[in-house]
């Protein structure tokens, strides 16, 4: 029998990735010779708080996208948030070029930022097209 704790884990894996399969072409990082995606249930050593982690190579286009699902399932993430934090690290892996120590505070304001702008742009034209056909406006919480 699963546990529900295990049954979560599995939510949050399966959500990770079909958010990384979307974003990855939309951002272009499908083009990037490498894009891998790590699923553990430990958390960080170095940030036991964290929920992921991006570890990119820009010279070579490469990255690793680490989730902390522990994490996820502690903090009961919704799936908005579970998206923004997917888009979070892959835009660290876009800016890697430009701020490859990570770790500055400049990088989180502007990684925030990009997320947030990719989501609204997402959310939006969904917005538009629902409402243009239903004429509805459907929830920016609504994941497919
Ligand atoms: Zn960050």
């Amino acid at each position: 029998m699963i546990s529900e704790h295990t049954k979560r884990l599995k939510h949050y894996r399966k959500l990770i990735g079909q958010y990384v399969n979307y974003w990855a072409p939309v951002m272009g990082l499908d083009s990037w010779a490498e894009l891998s995606v790590d699923y553990t249930y430990v958390p960080c050593p170095d940030a036991p708080f964290a929920l992921a982690k991006c570890q990119a190579d820009w010279q070579h286009m490469t990255a690793i996208l680490s989730f902390y699902l522990g994490i996820f399932v502690a903090e009961d993430l919704s799936d908005e948030r579970t998206e923004a934090v997917v888009v979070h690290e892959m835009c660290h892996a876009l800016l890697s070029e430009i701020s490859p120590d990570c770790n500055d505070g400049h990088e989180e304001r502007v990684v925030t930022y990009l997320t947030e702008s990719f989501l609204r742009t997402k959310y939006r034209e969904r917005n538009q097209r629902c409402s243009s056909t239903c004429g509805k406006s459907s929830s920016t919480n609504t994941t497919s």
